[in-house]
């Protein structure tokens, strides 16, 4: 398969996330938290298309929703009233969601975010950490990935493309930070303080590392753009699934601007952006203010993504939050035990019902730290995980679903055992 898909696609893979070599494996189904691949192989799946089936693969109730939609129609090429519905549940969840619009991806709903946050500040300059990760428009493509010959001094490091073809005028606009370094985060707001008009952020850092805030990092990050007139965007695609109200909830810290996605919908596409409501309002076509900030797209709110996502959240209650997270802890604690007991220089971060393996001693605190553990073990413990069923993602990222008991724990535990006593010489 990755033979014909060589040559219909450039490298083979449509999706850089989950290019793997020598080459990804196929998959036909998933069924509650088992995924099914074409060569036969099957697998416990903890890497959930990167963490957005919160209730693993097609949850009667989703599939029920979405079923009942398609007899309805797919898109309508017309506002429904399930968008209102489900814009009232999620502002019922989310205070600071005083009002909200839908995109279809992350990446759609910060490339907005940023737009009304310019709108507002009148400054072009973006703030955001280095390993941030925002999705694929330009501005978030800025040191999402940098090698450590070229990330520059810790405080004010370097602003390097993650790709070719990023204009040089939006990488210079684009200011980086430290991750859990508060003094970096002054010392470039400041430097830059007539530029930089908001701060993009992932309050646990995602794809960098999963990389749980310090204690009153968040709150000193909060200060710091109050002091500074920027106007803080928590890029919650990833965090959300922390709480009913998200990792805003959860830390206690209230951003200007939002983003959620992955867990809103069982994998059905769908994101927001929501907000104050005085920001939000640039926004607004019939606004006073002169010309508004565009928004529009043929799958916004599509029905069958509205239809999962009630369903989803109607799920997403406190019991099954209180479920996941427990597993979460439960897995991040008895992987540390097992690392411990063999001293093997490997360990876990994460919060809530997400964790991350890293062949690092210490938890890293920043993106450098997860970069600096080291990758090739990491990636061959990712091929050997998966060749014995339990998917991650390539990364060491892993996700709890509400189809998973102890027993899948017991699984993971027992083998990352394995794996690790085969690949310790
Ligand atoms: N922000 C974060 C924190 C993410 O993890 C992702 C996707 N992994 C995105 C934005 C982009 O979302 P999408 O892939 O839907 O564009």
């Amino acid at each position: 398969m990755f033979d014909r898909a060589r040559k219909v696609f450039p490298g083979g893979v449509t999706r850089a996330s989950i290019a793997m070599d020598p080459h990804p494996l196929y998959a036909v189904s998933g069924d509650g938290c088992r995924l099914q691949f074409l060569d036969g192989h099957a697998a416990i799946d903890f890497h959930n298309n990167f963490t957005s089936l919160v209730l693993g693969h097609r949850h009667p109730s989703v599939m029920k929703a979405v079923q009942e939609q398609l007899e309805r129609g797919v898109v309508l090429g017309s506002p429904t009233p399930g968008e209102v519905e489900l814009a009232e549940e999620l502002m019922s969840r989310m205070p600071s969601a005083e009002r909200l619009i839908f995109a279809t991806t992350g990446s759609e709903a910060v490339m907005v975010g940023l737009r009304v946050a310019r709108t507002i500040t009148g400054r072009e300059g973006v703030a955001k950490f280095e390993g941030g990760y925002h999705g694929g428009y330009d501005h978030a493509k800025v040191s999402g990935m940098v090698d450590p010959e070229r990330w520059g001094n810790s405080l004010e490091p370097a602003g390097v493309p993650d790709t070719a073809g990023l204009p040089e005028d939006t990488t210079r606009q684009v200011h980086i930070m430290g991750f859990n370094n508060l003094a970096s985060v002054e010392q470039v707001l400041d430097r830059h303080r007539r530029q930089i008009g908001v701060l993009v952020m992932e309050p646990v850092l995602g794809v960098g590392g999963l990389i749980p805030p310090e204690p009153r990092f968040l709150d000193g990050v909060r200060a710091l753009c109050d002091q500074h007139g920027v106007l803080l965007l928590f890029d919650e695609v990833i965090t959300m699934r922390l709480g009913k109200g998200g990792a805003q909830e959860y830390y206690g810290v209230i951003p200007d601007l939002f983003v959620g996605s992955k867990v809103l919908a069982s994998g059905f596409p769908i994101s927001i952006l929501a907000g104050r409501a005085d920001l939000m309002e640039v926004l607004d076509r019939t606004t006073p203010r002169g010309r508004p900030v565009y928004h529009s797209g043929t799958y916004n709110a599509n029905p069958l993504s509205v239809a999962a996502s009630l369903a989803t959240l109607s799920e997403f209650n406190d019991s099954l939050i209180a479920h996941l997270n427990y597993l979460g802890d439960l897995a991040r604690r008895r992987l540390l035990d097992l690392f411990t007991d063999r001293a093997v220089p490997m360990t876990v971060t994460g919060v809530g019902s997400l964790f991350n393996v890293h062949f690092a001693s210490d938890p890293p605190k920043d993106y450098r730290g997860a970069r600096l553990a080291d990758q090739s073990r990491l990636r061959e413990f990712h091929r050997r995980m998966l060749a014995s069923g339990v998917y991650l993602a390539s990364r060491g990222l892993g996700c709890i679903s509400a189809p998973m008991t102890e027993a899948e724990i017991d699984v993971l535990v027992a083998t990352t055992e394995d794996v690790i006593d085969d690949m310790v010489p």
